[in-house]
């Protein structure tokens, strides 16, 4: 799927191959977006440009932060530490309950105001006493060789990399991706295919194999985000069909962290589109309560 034509420069990357009729098809995701010269993937960040795809979001953030690496949520990987925190722009999911519109949806590239190379960050992390380094606020798949680079140079200085995602990739981009993460926490957004088509516009399948890749052919620490939407993906057969299927797959080891949807975090500018689309935002399904964590509020 091409979504848009723009400006196109950026960092070469790999995970495409050639259609028959001359366009480049990315690799990174299922969506297997197949772009002509000059536009750009759903994600808006992958883009034909010339005769290869390049990353539009290479070394460039839209901010930097120090958090509690309980925040990510991570729980059993180095806790108690602070972690250096960056994104870029951009998702390749279109989740109408997005809580970090402003970023996953931007189509700004002034968002990213921030210029940081691999290393820089690295040092930054050392600097401000951070044991490792996140890939957040959108999903990290998509500037996938942005954090493998930040990743290794984070590696020679002692600093571990993190990656928050939504799991959705391609099995070759995938396996290169995990070789470089030490810990990961992966949506896992509900536990139904009528759920990611409809709210997602994407597959539970593709997730599932990425939550079973990492967990048994990788080194990698893995932990579990659901968000519970009411009226959408809470049902308590299919929590309990959920959590059947992550002892039996992932092991009973592996934790989930389960949050409460906040309609406060969907941004105003969306307004538009949730008249549009009523379930879009999904304004009603909180009441408009404060974003809270389900079973464990931090610190
Ligand atoms: S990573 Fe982006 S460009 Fe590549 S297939 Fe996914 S949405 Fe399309």
């Amino acid at each position: 799927m091409a979504t848009a034509t723009a400006h196109t420069s950026g960092h070469p990357v790999g995970y495409w191959s050639r259609r028959d009729d001359g366009r480049l098809q990315c690799d990174v995701c299922p969506r297997e977006c197949a772009l002509a010269d000059g536009q750009r993937g759903l994600c808006f960040v992958r883009a034909h440009h010339g005769d290869t795809l390049v990353l539009t979001t290479y070394g460039r953030s839209s901010g930097f932060c120090v958090d509690p690496i309980e925040k990510k949520p991570l729980n059993h990987f180095l806790p108690g530490s602070p972690i250096l925190s960056f994104g870029t722009a951009g998702c390749n999911l279109t989740c109408k309950f997005c809580q970090n519109h402003d970023i996953s949806k931007s189509r700004e590239m002034d968002t990213l105001m921030d210029r940081a190379m691999p290393e820089t960050i690295a040092r930054a992390a050392l600097t401000a006493g951070c044991r490792s380094v996140a890939f957040t606020y959108n999903d990290t798949v998509i500037f996938m060789e942005y954090a493998i680079d930040t990743a290794k140079a984070c590696h020679a200085v002692g600093v571990k990399a993190v990656a928050v995602t939504a799991g959705y990739m391609k099995a070759a981009a995938r396996r290169d991706f995990y070789a470089l993460m030490d810990a990961a926490n992966i949506d896992l957004k509900g536990f139904t295919q009528d759920f990611y088509r409809k709210l997602c516009t994407g597959e539970l399948d593709a997730v599932l194999d990425t939550i079973r890749y990492v967990k048994h052919e990788t080194s990698c620490w893995v932990e579990l985000t659901t968000l519970l939407i009411p009226g959408q993906n809470d049902d308590p057969e299919e929590l309990k069909r959920l959590s059947d299927w992550v002892a039996r797959e992932a092991g009973p080891e592996t934790p989930i962290h389960f949050f409460r949807f906040s309609s406060r975090l969907q941004d105003d500018r969306y307004s538009a589109n949730a008249a549009r689309d009523p379930v879009s935002r999904l304004r009603d399904r909180d009441g408009g309560r404060p974003a809270q964590r389900v079973l464990r509020q931090y610190p």
